[in-house]
């Protein structure tokens, strides 16, 4: 099999890696990036509904703390409004009564993004070579060679469907998930292996689910939309309305582990009748619904993380190095970041840390 030669690979083409890409664009170094999925993003996932995107990953920046995202956003000419939190809360009991009560406003204050997160990957793809992403492309199998790593793609339990050689590369991708289905040759320390499995995967145990309407009747009767609700389906709940006017839209997180959430339309169904009983009939008839459970996500969720993980993932790699092999080998990606890991702003970080040590 031929061997493609380029000079660097990024592996991943979620936030951190895209972002690495426009870094190496602005400093024209070449580079392929190699993305499993058949999109790019990752855990960034918004789809459109009528021009409105809603997002099923994240959705909220943090403007006060989040520098970087930040900056950003300001290169992009991308623009975010504030969550909306006017009204009172609703708390639903273990038993299933449904109580109001005051709102927590949430501190520092979030915003959501117009054109929904993935403007931000959208934003930057415009701003990379074309011809660089390849997609339909997962990594099996990283190995170190003389002045240099190859890198094949395919399936482990398929004929490879190329190899490429670089002088260096970029994983981007969750360090758990790295060390659970890429091929390392020669083996990565025991030390390194584990750092990289239990560094667990942020918000990878989690489902998103997503309904629109054309009317917020639960803002009418004083509902702020934030709700929260100790016997689920959905454990939290808040307002995913569009800014300025229609879709208006109620959001959440499902509050059942993994391990017991049945498939989606069930999950929807359930869901839908909670929104109901919460914020009035009109909030189980929707226009759209969307529902994403990232655990059965096979480039992002392992088995290890079907169990709910509420801690930030902690990444501690032999002696703190985020670079390995002679500098050939550079772990990028969220979970590797000093500060913020598993949000946004640390993809940031750790994309631009990989990027200095690249060059
Ligand atoms: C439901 C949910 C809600 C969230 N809410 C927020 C929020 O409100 N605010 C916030 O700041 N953060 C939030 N986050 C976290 C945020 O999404 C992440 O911090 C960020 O998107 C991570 O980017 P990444 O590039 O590090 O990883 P990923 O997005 O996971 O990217 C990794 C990429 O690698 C690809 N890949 C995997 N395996 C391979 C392989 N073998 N070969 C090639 N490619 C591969 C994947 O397909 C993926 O595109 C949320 C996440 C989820 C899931």
């Amino acid at each position: 099999m031929h061997t493609e030669k380029v000079d660097t690979i990024i592996i991943g083409g979620g936030l951190s890696g895209i972002y690495a890409a426009f870094l190496l664009s602005k400093k024209k170094k070449p580079y392929v990036l190699l993305e499993a999925r058949d999109r790019v993003g990752g855990r960034i996932l918004s789809p459109e509904h009528q021009g409105f995107f809603a997002d099923l990953g994240p959705s909220w920046y943090w403007p006060a703390i989040n520098p970087k995202v930040n900056a950003l956003l300001q290169t992009l000419g991308l623009n975010g409004y504030p969550q909306f939190e006017t009204g009172m809360g609703r708390f639903q009991a273990r038993d299933g009564h449904v109580e109001t009560i005051e709102g927590y406003p949430m501190e520092p204050p979030g915003c959501r993004l117009f054109g929904g997160m993935i403007s931000v990957v959208k934003g930057l793809c415009s701003r990379i070579p074309k011809d660089v992403i390849r997609l339909n492309h997962p990594v099996c199998e990283i190995e170190r060679m003389e002045n240099g790593v190859q890198v094949t793609v395919g399936r482990l339990d398929e004929k490879p469907k190329c190899r490429l050689f670089a002088s260096g590369i970029i994983l981007a991708l969750p360090p758990r998930l790295a060390a659970r289905s890429i091929l390392f040759t020669p083996d990565l320390s025991y030390d390194l292996t584990q750092a990289m499995l239990k560094s667990s995967t942020w918000m990878a145990g989690q489902a998103k689910f997503f309904a629109l309407y054309d009317k917020a009747d639960w803002r009418k009767i004083g509902l702020s939309g934030q709700g929260f609700s100790l016997c689920g389906p959905l454990g939290e709940i808040h307002d995913g309305s569009s800014d300025a006017t229609r879709p208006y839209g109620l959001t959440g997180f499902v509050g059942i582990p993994a391990l017991r959430r049945k498939d989606s339309e069930t999950m929807v169904r359930a869901i839908l009748t909670q929104l109901s009983l919460l914020y009035g009939q009109a909030a189980g008839r929707p226009v759209s619904v969307y529902y994403q459970d990232w655990a059965r996500e096979e480039f992002t969720a392992t088995e290890y993380d079907q169990r709910a993980a509420h801690d930030h993932p902690e990444f501690q790699p032999p002696s703190g190095k985020t670079s390995i092999w002679d500098g050939m080998f550079h772990f990028a990606g969220t979970e590797t970041a000093d500060h913020l890991r598993g949000y946004l702003e640390g993809a940031l970080s750790s994309a631009e840390r990989a990027v200095s040590a690249v060059i």
